[in-house]
């Protein structure tokens, strides 16, 4: 239905182009209901819904992250989404690996074109 969680990795990310600071990442691996994630933390930290509408707290506490997720956050003028690939250990998130043009994949829903137009922005200043 469109929605997504926000998710707070934790040390802060930087633009792997541009080198500032990443923050308002989302991702669509989660529960998608306005979940605010935080790096470290087992279950969610928020949920950023009016107070009539959000879960209780014991069933907030209850929900965890799937092993592998994607987040994404947009960057350099918004053409294109910084990714980075994250990793649960025990349900808890453990790991967050920013996407460079070393390791960048084609995205089901993206072009060829689009593909190599954002791996060219990867290797922007930085290579
Ligand atoms: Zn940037």
């Amino acid at each position: 239905m469109g929605l997504f969680d926000e998710y707070i990795p934790d040390p802060p990310l930087d633009c792997p182009v541009c080198g500032s600071p990443l923050n308002r990442w989302q991702g669509k691996d989660g529960p998608n209901a306005l979940m605010v994630w935080r790096q470290g933390c087992a279950g969610p930290v928020d949920q950023r819904v009016p107070e009539e509408l959000r879960l209780d707290p014991g069933e907030l506490a209850k929900l965890r992250l799937p092993g592998q997720f994607t987040i994404y956050t947009q960057c350099c003028g918004g053409r294109f989404f910084v990714e980075a690939r994250c990793r649960t250990e025990d349900g808890i998130w453990a790991q967050t690996d920013l996407m460079t043009a070393e390791n960048a994949v084609q995205k089901t829903r993206e072009s060829r074109g689009d593909f190599e137009a954002r791996l060219r922005w990867l290797r922007g200043v930085n290579h």
